[in-house]
């Protein structure tokens, strides 16, 4: 098993698959903000040019030192429950530390990323897009394996998008970009679903299995939200009591508690499937940890913005390079300086990097929410 965990995030969007290629500023364009959501906007502004990550090298041992002297980062997932990703050492010490998940997944990266493999259980809209942390992947087979162990002779469960390799934006995906998103499909109760991004309804909604996954992506991992739209969150709700799940967990899970939101968020569109947003806590304890030496080695470029310094009586040019992190030559290109002389009240274009957000953020994981357990059988002696 792996720890617990969840948060929430704010919901809303709706969600067309990368598969379905909608058109750049097309009818999605306006109303997303959800985690799925397109991020482009038209006329969107480059001041800040996006951040990226750069092509691994085979030197980044002074990170894998990092994060050796931080010490461990976490437990990894229980024996038998991770993924096949690599049996022989690597030959990339990069490659030995594990997922690097960095960042916010609205603006982030995944490093050393796991490809969902195939699977007897599981198949894969976008096999390219199914690359996550090793956490979440081992999560997504673990619950996949557990629901045909449950229900022998199940549809293939269909999963659609994670990551790219490298995270990152992942249009038409707002999110997506940590390695800790995974779009998985409704079981639906014709075994051959007319498209892949098939709307569930209360006729074609397999509320067994459905919930049964749920249930266990819940209680079995360790996650921050799902995001299902609410014309599914009442169908599966309602299946849950009626077979006799505990009122109060359905609730909370639902609908939350005095002094917590509730787990499952509404987000319109998603109909067809459940966005799951997984913790991953050493990935993206390894995130926060590594995040300096990556940015300085140059595995992840923040973005930047750019501010404007007036000079003030006893500035050097060399003294506001280093203020901001530039060296003096940049400061000169930035502002057509052919000197280093500045003068009083000059204005001064200067590139400010900025962290990716959610970089340094803690990491926190929440304790799963789990139904009360059953009364105990009064144990008897005699
Ligand atoms: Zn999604």
């Amino acid at each position: 098993m792996w720890p617990a965990g969840r948060s929430l995030a704010r919901p809303v969007g709706r969600r067309p698959e990368p598969w379905e290629k909608p058109a750049v500023g097309g009818d999605h364009a306006a109303n997303l903000s959800g985690p799925c959501a397109r991020r482009y906007r038209p006329g969107m502004s480059r001041i800040s040019p996006r951040p990226s990550v750069r092509r691994l090298r085979t030197t980044l041992l002074a990170v894998a030192g990092a994060l050796a002297v931080a010490g461990a980062v976490g437990a990894e997932p229980a024996e038998g429950t991770a993924p096949a990703v690599q049996t022989a050492p690597p030959a990339d010490p990069m490659q030995s530390i594990g997922s690097i998940s960095v960042g916010h997944p609205h603006h982030g990266f995944l490093i050393n990323g796991v490809r969902m493999p195939k699977g007897e259980q599981w198949i894969l809209g976008a096999p390219g897009l199914a690359w996550g942390t090793d956490e979440t992947i081992a999560a997504l087979m673990h619950c996949a394996r557990r629901l045909h162990e449950q229900f022998p002779g199940s549809p293939k469960l269909r999963i659609g998008a994670i990551s790219a390799e490298r995270g990152g934006p992942l249009p038409p995906h707002k999110s997506h970009r940590t390695g800790r998103d995974a779009d998985v499909h409704f079981v639906l109760t014709q075994r051959t679903p007319k498209k892949w991004y098939e709307a569930a309804t209360a006729e074609n909604l397999d509320r067994e299995r459905t919930w049964a996954l749920l249930r266990l992506v819940i209680t079995e991992t360790d996650v921050e939200m799902v995001l299902i739209d609410r014309s599914v969150q009442a169908l599966l709700e309602e299946y849950a009591l009626k077979m006799g799940e505990d009122p109060a967990w359905v609730a909370d899970l639902f609908h939350g508690s005095p002094g917590s939101s509730s787990l499952i968020k509404h987000v319109p569109g998603h109909t067809g499937h459940m966005h799951i947003r997984f913790v991953s806590p050493v990935a993206r304890r390894r995130g926060v940890l590594a995040y300096d030496r990556l940015v300085e080695q140059g595995h992840v470029v923040p973005p930047s913005r750019r501010v404007e310094h007036e000079v003030v009586q006893g500035d050097t040019l060399s003294e506001i390079a280093a203020q901001f992190g530039m060296t003096v030559e940049a400061l000169q290109q930035a502002n057509d300086l052919e000197s280093t002389v500045i003068k009083l009240g000059q204005k001064l274009t200067i590139t400010e990097r900025v962290d990716i957000k959610g970089a340094r953020d803690p990491v926190v994981v929440p304790k799963r929410r789990l139904p009360p357990q059953p009364a105990a059988v009064a144990h008897s002696a005699q």
